[in-house]
């Protein structure tokens, strides 16, 4: 049908109380149907067959294509095609049912297609039959291009198979592997340009069909902020290493150099033992000089602090984590009890010490759980409590935590709360404790000096 074919118009004629249909967004269309316009004419038993004629005259002059009579007031009407009694009043709720549905698909249509986040929706056989503007914007492919495609299109090469040999496995087994999880995944643009992806994945059954929908975000930049904290985590494990070794080489090598030196003055040797040993202490200085000057090269920048309030950078490092928190199934809460007098910190090295802690309380969470963020002035500090409800830790776990190198992970650095521990105490002269429950969860608090308001 061609869009500008002539709209089939109904009239309705009810005489009910409330109006004939709920939802009055005229006109809507059937899939290969002229648009319908419905016109639906209240209180009509009143009026007399002339005065109806007249009504119906004045709002549609051409005539309607059909009169639906639930009330049997227009019999007289005929000519016109007037449906009525039982078969009019079926056809007229029929109608408003359709209308009212339309809506609500317009309505839920309009949410998906103006969602940020790419949603995509295939069928059993892994052909995509749903695809919204956020899916053009993040995948670049045109809902055109991508409809009636197999989900091949946006997998890159090493899972292009995989996927959809899971949707196969799925389908026969109904068990749920990533359903109703959120996953990171690597994703193919339309230019073949791949960038990491977190998907979550839902699946719906309609008439013994499965329809698996997948909300996707991109993660560019989550990534790579996590990128950046791993590699500084990374080099002040070096830079930790580096100042270990220096400490251990320090002591030999002021032994060795001087012993070299007091035999050098021994009388009984010949020269070329006193040459021999005036190199031994001309290297051993070399090599002082070397670790002198390793050591100046990792040892940590002086802390540059301003007076300012925390709750900014509070909010800043929560908003920089919601992503991954989400990701992980943990709801957070920020507890704040009054508003917090300034504090002189540096927020690079704060900012390190909450991003730290959120870490380890996502770790300390695999399967999810709830973080509290709770704020107040205790005594001269203020206080900021990052309370989880994770696995917690045993006493002697928890008596070793802030030590260089002390993990219980497999792939941990131990030196998160090092770093913690350092920056808090020896850069701002606050306190950091924990307590801790075994399977209850673990508070970390950390207290730093307040300013008093005349200080500033
Ligand atoms: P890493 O995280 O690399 O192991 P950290 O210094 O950050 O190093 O933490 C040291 C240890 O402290 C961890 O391995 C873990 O055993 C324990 N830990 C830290 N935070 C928590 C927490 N929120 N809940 C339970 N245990 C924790
Ligand atoms: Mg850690």
């Amino acid at each position: 049908m061609s869009e500008k074919a002539r709209p089939i118009r109904i009239a309705i004629f009810s005489n009910q109380e409330a109006p004939a249909c709920q939802v009055v967004s005229l006109p809507f269309s059937l899939e290969g149907y002229p648009p319908v316009e419905l016109e639906i004419f209240q209180g009509v038993a009143s009026l007399s067959p002339a005065e109806v004629r007249q009504a119906l005259k004045e709002r549609q002059p051409e005539g309607f294509d059909i009169i639906l009579d639930g009330e049997q007031l227009a019999l007289d009407l005929a000519p016109e095609p007037v449906v009525s009694g039982p078969r009019a009043r079926m056809l007229e709720g029929l109608l408003c049912q359709l209308q009212e549905f339309r809506q609500k698909q317009e309505i839920n249509t309009g949410i998906i297609n103006s969602a940020t986040d790419a949603i995509v929706t295939i069928n059993e056989d892994h052909i995509i039959i749903g695809y919204n503007k956020g899916a053009e914007k993040i995948l670049g492919y045109t809902r055109e291009e991508a409809l009636g495609q197999n989900l091949k299109l946006i997998i890159p090469p090493p899972h292009k198979d995989v996927h959809q040999e899971y949707v196969r496995r799925y389908v026969a087994t109904r068990q749920p592997h990533v359903i109703g999880k959120h996953v990171r995944l690597t994703a193919q643009r339309r230019d073949r340009t791949e960038f990491p992806m977190s998907i979550s994945f839902s699946v719906a059954e309609v008439r013994g069909n499965l329809y698996f929908t997948g909300i996707i975000r991109d993660i560019t930049e989550t990534k790579e902020m996590e990128d950046r904290l791993l590699q500084s985590e990374r080099l002040a494990a070096v830079g930790n290493t580096v100042t270990h070794i220096a400490h251990e080489i320090k002591n030999p090598l002021l032994i060795i150099g001087g012993f070299a030196r007091q035999l050098i003055k021994a009388t009984e040797l010949d020269d070329k033992a006193r040459q021999k040993l005036a190199i031994i202490a001309e290297e051993v200085a070399r090599l002082e000089g070397m670790v002198a000057e390793m050591r100046d090269f990792v040892r940590p920048p002086v802390s540059q602090k301003t007076l300012g309030h925390l709750e900014p950078l509070l909010t800043e490092v929560l908003e920089f984590f919601q992503e991954n928190f989400k990701e992980h199934h943990i709801q957070v809460r920020l507890q704040e009890d009054g508003s917090l007098p300034p504090v002189s910190f540096d927020a690079n090295q704060i900012r390190q010490v909450l991003i730290n802690l959120f870490k380890n309380a996502v770790e300390a969470m695999p399967r999810g759980g709830e973080l509290t963020v709770a704020t107040r002035v205790k005594g001269p500090n203020v206080e900021v409590s990052v309370i989880d409800t994770g696995e917690g830790m045993p006493p002697e776990v928890a008596a070793n935590i802030f030590t260089p190198y002390f993990t219980t992970k497999e792939k941990g650095t131990g030196l998160g709360l090092a770093i913690c521990n350092f920056i808090v105490k020896e850069q701002h002269g606050g306190r950091i404790e924990v307590e801790s429950t075994p399977g209850k969860g673990s508070t970390f608090t950390i207290q730093l000096p307040a300013v008093e308001a005349s200080a500033d």
